[in-house]
């Protein structure tokens, strides 16, 4: 029976809930399923020794796997009436105490940590021989943070590396030398890195009695959240801490196990109960997250789990396929709009994604559509390569036309190119930097279009504003949240949307001839699922449109088959069915009817659409017979007369030495692939087309389409 001061702490808690949060001495394990109070469990937990006298509140030490974690842990602990527990990553935990025993045992201050390692190897990239220069200093820092957080050093990285088949971005032995290099420069600078923090905390341990006694004495009782992803360094770490002490407990599910490229492994969790022999093991089976639909989705994908669930029945999740990533993401806007429009607040929304690139996409869509969002890591105009791309604009005026101007003082002074998509082996840092300026070109592509001749300053006015209202929205955190499935972690929202689900995407291009890499990418997928309480959509798209402007076909990634009786492919629509609430269209929307082309929407219910057409006509529409501008489905002739328009737009854009966007873009292409003009007054009502286009490409345009009859 708990003592009588205690039961309150234990409200909200459930059976097996309670039987964990009440082991409050000794090894505990607690191995979970998502969304079944795993971390709530550790907050009671915490109140519970506290209150029954188990444990001093200044003795324990709860770890985070985030900084947000760690933040939110500290709240709510303060809200059980304990402000004095210790909540931090631990990153954040060794660094603390470095500060303080650095000195004692060095008779020196702390090196400095680095906020990046790039200023360090972006010199010595450049020293690089030919065109290794180029390598993107991120993808270098990525490698060398692989190998720091396996302790390998400079000496060992070549054969280590051979030994666990990696691909570096440039030859192993170029890397091990610029490993040694970075190393010394650091040493130089007299600064630490981010796994240092870890590593010197570790070696002073393992070499210093006193500190370590300093340290238990002023640690006594331990708790790690999401333990399945700890690594080496973590563990070696967490193990000094507790010395031969026994109070200790991990949580964790090993389903959830995504980040064994940073060398974290399920096996402590797992072999948890071995290395304690006498450690008590706590399974809760009950989530309190999902919907019953939700929850049977995500027992088709990891299998043996079966998770109850408490909440009551919501929508079938639905799982979609796209005839292009335009109108993939056009659909996901949409349903943002319905379920705003039903009452859900947009900071209950999220869409994640793979890649930071494929953020990137997502960002320019939303931003299209007004609708606020935040993106958790970097906020796009933050970004190292936007504040590149706006400080390299802001020179000296120039009276060329703005796309044509920003993309010359761009290839200058950042190399780019937005013809050419950088190669996979170029590694991630290049294909988000490369992702991202062609964002800010897309903006500055659509402020020509509606004014020729807008300026280079009229568009970094304009980047000023939008970074303005994305740092308004992030602040306030009142966005649709955007993340990488990675960062996702431990969260939860109302609504989740998991788009771009692609052969090559999830699972990613660099795990398809890897069953460990692919069982990764499984679970990945699986976290992106179980963050979702309500609402899920799941989708792909049948084409991309790469950089090059050349529409790529696309896969429907192969665990969706396992999700959907009969598989995905059996299930292609152009967008997510809606519900049956609200007008269907928005008054000012553009919209596309097959026989009178453009109009815009005058006023719009569920069952009728009233539309002022471009060519005079004004009627009443069946919803069905619209689509959205730029989401218009394409029939074969319309597809193949879009390669062929492609096609065209490339060999004119060399002829005339000019970026391919600058002839036309994506969507003025679909749209006359879709409208098929034959005269130049129908040209003309296309969107992106104006009286300068007409002259220089009208006749082309139209012997195209007539050509394809
Ligand atoms: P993950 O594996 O994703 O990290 P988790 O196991 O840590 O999930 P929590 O985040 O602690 O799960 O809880 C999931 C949701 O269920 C939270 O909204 C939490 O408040 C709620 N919850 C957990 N237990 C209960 C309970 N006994 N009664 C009501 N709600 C609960
Ligand atoms: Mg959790």
């Amino acid at each position: 029976m708990p003592p009588a001061h205690t039961p309150d702490l234990l409200e909200g808690l459930n059976e097996q809930q309670r039987a964990a949060a009440t082991v409050v001495s000794g090894p505990l394990v607690i191995l979970a399923g998502a969304g079944t109070g795993k971390t709530r469990v550790i907050s009671h937990r915490v109140a519970y020794a506290a209150a029954t006298g188990a444990a001093d509140p200044k003795r324990m030490l709860v770890v985070t796997f985030t900084d947000k974690a760690a933040t939110e842990m500290r709240s709510r602990l303060a809200a059980l009436g304990l402000p004095q527990v210790q909540a931090s990553t631990f990153h954040a935990a060794a660094l603390r105490q470095l500060r303080h025993f650095w000195p004692l045992a060095h008779g020196a201050p702390l090196p400095r940590p680095l906020d990046s390692k790039i200023p360090l190897v972006a010199p010595l990239a450049r020293q690089l021989p030919g065109g290794y220069r180029f390598t993107p200093a991120k993808d270098l820092t990525d490698e060398i943070e692989w190998a720091k957080n396996r302790r390998i050093g400079p000496a060992a990285y070549e054969a280590r590396a051979a030994d666990a088949g990696r691909v570096p971005p440039i030859p192993a032995n170029l890397l091990a030398t610029l490993y040694r290099r970075y190393e010394d420069a650091k040493e130089r600078a007299g600064r630490i890195d981010f796994e240092d923090m870890l590593t010197r905390a570790v070696e002073l341990y393992e070499r210093d009695r006193e500190a370590i006694g300093l340290v238990r004495r002023r640690y006594a009782w331990f708790s790690v959240d999401e333990y399945q992803d700890t690594n080496p360094l973590q563990e070696a770490l967490l193990r000094l801490w507790v010395g031969d002490r026994r109070d200790l407990c991990v949580v964790g599910d090993p389903d959830q196990t995504i980040f064994t490229f940073t060398g974290a492994s399920a096996d402590y969790l797992n072999g948890f109960a071995d290395h304690w022999t006498d450690a008590r093991v706590v399974r809760l089976t009950t989530n309190y997250r999902s919907t019953p639909q939700v929850l049977a989705l995500a027992n088709r994908l990891i299998t043996g789990k079966d998770l109850a669930a408490v909440a009551s029945d919501g929508p079938e999740p639905q799982v979609v396929g796209h005839r292009s990533g335009e109108a993939e993401l056009a659909a996901v806007v949409t349903s943002i709009r319905e379920l705003v429009a039903g009452g859900l607040a947009v900071s209950e929304i999220a869409i994640l994604v793979r890649t930071n690139a494929q953020l990137v996409p997502v960002e320019a869509a939303l931003t299209r559509a007004g609708v606020p969002y935040t993106v958790r890591g970097m906020r796009f105009h933050a970004r190292a390569e936007v504040r590149a791309a706006r400080a390299a604009l802001a020179a000296a005026g120039d009276d060329r036309p703005l796309t044509g101007a920003v993309v010359v003082r761009w290839r200058d002074a950042l190399g780019f190119d937005p013809e050419v998509e950088p190669e996979a082996a170029a590694g991630p840092e290049a294909r988000d930097r490369h992702a991202a300026l062609s964002v800010l070109l897309a903006i500055a592509r659509e402020m020509e279009f509606a004014d020729r001749r807008a300026t280079v300053a009229q568009f970094l006015a304009e980047l000023d504003r939008r970074d303005a209202e994305e740092r308004a929205a992030d602040e306030a955190g009142t966005g649709v949240t955007l993340s990488t499935l990675h960062r996702a972690k431990g969260l939860e929202w109302d609504a989740v949307f998991l788009p771009m689900l692609e052969e090559g995407t999830l699972p990613i291009r660099q795990s398809l001839d890897d069953a460990a890499a692919l069982a990764e990418e499984r679970r990945l997928l699986y976290v992106g699922i179980t963050r979702a309480r309500r609402w899920l959509t799941l989708s792909w798209a049948a084409s991309r449109i790469t950089a090059k402007g050349r529409p790529t076909p696309a896969r429907p990634s192969r665990f969706l088959a396992q999700l959907r009786p009969g598989g995905p492919a059996a299930h292609v629509r152009t967008a997510a069915p809606r519900p049956a609430t609200g007008p269907t269209f928005d008054v000012g929307e553009r919209v596309v009817h097959g026989r009178h082309g453009m109009g815009t929407v005058a006023a719009a219910t569920r069952s009728s659409v009233s539309v002022r057409f471009d060519n005079g006509v004004v009627g009443s529409i069946s919803p069905a017979a619209l689509s959205r501008e730029g989401e218009q489905p394409l029939d074969a002739t319309a597809t193949a007369l879009l390669e062929r328009l492609m096609a065209w737009r490339l060999e004119r854009s060399r002829a005339d030495d000019v970026p391919a966007y600058v002839v036309a873009d994506n969507r003025t292409l679909a749209a006359v692939a879709a409208g098929r003009p034959t005269s130049e007054a129908e040209l003309l009502a296309v969107p992106g087309i104006g009286p300068a286009k007409l002259d220089r490409y009208g006749e082309d345009l139209l012997r195209i389409v007539r050509e394809a009859g």
